[in-house]
């Protein structure tokens, strides 16, 4: 059903003859359920062969002016027209967080950490968001990074700067932990990596090989650029698999549609590029599907090819685990 301009008129006519009428109608309903103003927990789950995955929402940080400063080799107008063409605002950029769990049935593995709450106060959802999933932080036995960027290692520690996962083994890629824990490293970010990992015994950390398939189903497969050691991960189970990406892309408006801007945070943007490339061509050959640590919630999808680009088609959700 539509309203046309033509009812439109006739229908303010009708309000500016009887003022009286629409008063009462504007007068606000005492409604039975009262204005909750919190989202629904963040949670998303779904079955990838013998395996259970639960997307873990993070919340988001709200990036302003992404037009300015966020792309480095893209200009205002493009950036904005990108965001528009996706239906986003221009003026503010959302960045989610998304953490995928894989109950493998003898593990229960998180890929990354999730802010921790330290970094954003619209951030940090995660812990909400794993105990109405029913995961509690002792029951992980396995954390698997993509990289060392702080939304991805702080919620390895409280804001005391103990350890959050007690029973966990952390499973790094050992370029990404040389880089960081050496000296050649940024300052400020190196020493936020350093501190995230300091509670943790050494015996606990196991460093891999980009390429190593360090558990039963769950392969590295190097993706170097947005950090020096970035790794994504290959989950498969059965005939079912699930690329977990990391940070090969930001939004997927942004870099997705767009493989050749290079966001801020890519420590080497030509690198990232030529991985973003030659990643997608593939997993838009293989039709492999994809959780996207900062696609909006629960951000599954798989990528085609698309002009000089590429379209992230997000999965549909569904009741149906
Ligand atoms: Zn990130």
């Amino acid at each position: 059903m539509s309203l046309d301009r033509r009812d439109l008129l006739v229908a303010s006519t009708a309000a500016l003859a009887a003022p009286t009428l629409v008063a009462a109608a504007a007068a606000p309903a005492a409604a039975a359920v009262p204005f909750s103003g919190r989202q629904a927990p963040g949670f998303y789950r779904f079955r990838l062969g013998e395996f259970e995955v639960t997307i873990i929402n993070d919340g988001y940080n709200r990036r302003h002016n992404p037009g300015e400063g966020f792309v480095r080799n893209a200009d205002r107008s493009a950036v904005e027209a990108a965001l528009a063409r996706a239906f986003l605002p221009t003026g503010h950029l959302d960045i989610t967080y998304n953490i995928p769990v894989v109950n493998t049935g003898r593990e229960v593995i998180l890929f990354d950490a999730g802010t921790g709450g330290l970094l954003a106060a619209t951030a940090g959802t995660m812990w909400d968001n794993l105990a109405a999933a029913g995961i509690a932080p002792e029951a992980v036995t396995k954390i698997v990074f993509t990289h060392f960027h702080g939304d991805h290692v702080s919620g390895l520690v409280t804001r005391e700067g103990t350890a959050r996962f007690a029973n966990a083994e952390l499973i790094v890629p050992q370029a990404e932990w040389a880089f960081w824990m050496g000296d050649r490293a940024p300052q400020q970010p190196a020493a936020m990596a350093k501190s995230r990992f300091a509670p943790y015994p050494p015996e606990r950390i196991r460093r891999v090989a980009s390429d190593a398939e360090v558990l039963p189903g769950v392969r590295g497969v190097p993706t170097p650029g947005h950090t020096p050691g970035h790794t994504s991960w290959l989950v498969t189970s059965a005939d079912a698999s699930l690329l977990v990406l990391g940070d090969v892309t930001n939004h997927p408006a942004i870099n997705v549609r767009n493989p050749g801007w290079h966001i801020v945070f890519d420590m080497d943007p030509v690198a990232a590029e030529a991985t973003r490339r030659r990643l997608f061509d593939r997993l838009a050959a293989d039709r492999t599907l994809i959780a996207g640590y900062h696609w909006p919630f629960p951000g599954l999808g798989h990528v085609r090819k698309e002009g000089e680009g590429y379209e992230m088609v997000p999965r549909e959700w569904s009741s149906a685990v």
